[in-house]
Formats: structure tokens, C-alpha cells, sequence
């Protein structure tokens, strides 16, 4: 199995199967981002307690590469301080800005690497980013309160 084929799994299985879908009856900041560009869609409930994210639930509609994007970044983000997040959160961004040429350190990134190959797809960019960009803007929120 080359490494495409691994990646692809791994999105297709957080598509399928996605993780923290299903909105908490409380959070500390609510957000709706829209992506017109591909018709994605998600509303995303973040709660923070002392600086730390505590949970990141989300619902949602969409292509595979943003739904499987918020399912990998509302895991991989819980448990991180809110400066944690960002520095990752950039990590990612970065990522997709690089056109293919970087592949991402799992280390920091873990399943997120698997949408590596998007940055070569600029019109997709925006897809793998709307949930990262959901929770950043969340994070502001919660900690303006
Ligand atoms: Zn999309």
C-alpha cells in the first residue's frame, strides 16, 4: 500500500466514521463557518476550561476532505492549551499552503498529514482548512468571554 492509498484511507475513514459529531448541549463559544466555494458547512461548539481546550463537537455537511479535516482537528486539538492549538493549527495551515512540497511532521500533526496531498489542489485548500479555521475562530471567542 503506497502512501496515497494509506492517506486516502485515513480520510475516507474519519468521512465514514467521524469523530466528536455530535453537538454538546453546552460550550463556551458556538460558531458557523460556510465554505460557498465547494457547499461545506459546519457548526462547531468549543468549551474551555483554565486555558485548555476541554472538548470540540461539531456537526456538519460536506465534502470528504472537510468533514474528515474537523473530525481529525476536533481530536487532535482537546486537551491542548488554546497556544497549543494555534501553533498546530498554523503547522496545518502552513501545510496546505505549501503546495505539495512539504509532507508535515505527524509528531505535531498526527492524522492531518493525511491531507498533505491537498495542498496541491488549490480550489480544495479551503475545504481541508474550514474546520481549523472554525476552531480558531471559536478559541477567540471562548477567550474573549
Ligand atoms: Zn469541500
Amino acid at each position: 500500500m503506497n502512501l496515497d492509498t494509506l492517506y486516502q484511507e485515513v480520510i475516507l475513514d474519519h468521512y465514514k466514521n467521524p469523530l466528536n459529531k455530535k453537538l454538546s448541549p453546552t460550550f463556551d463559544a458556538q460558531v458557523h463557518h460556510i465554505n460557498p466555494s465547494c457547499g461545506d458547512e459546519i457548526t462547531l461548539n468549543l468549551t474551555a476550561v483554565d486555558g485548555v481546550i476541554t472538548a470540540i463537537t461539531w456537526d456538519g455537511v460536506g465534502c470528504s476532505i472537510s468533514q474528515a479535516s474537523v473530525s481529525i482537528a476536533s481530536d487532535l486539538l482537546v486537551g491542548k492549551s488554546f497556544e497549543q492549538a494555534e501553533a498546530i493549527s498554523d503547522d496545518f495551515v502552513e501545510l496546505m499552503q505549501s503546495k505539495g512540497k512539504k509532507v508535515g511532521d505527524e509528531a505535531v500533526l498526527e492524522d492531518a498529514v493525511a491531507l498533505a496531498g491537498v495542498s496541491q489542489y488549490p480550489a480544495r485548500i479551503k475545504c481541508a482548512l474550514l474546520g481549523w479555521m472554525a476552531i480558531k475562530d471559536a478559541s477567540i471567542q471562548a477567550q474573549t468571554k
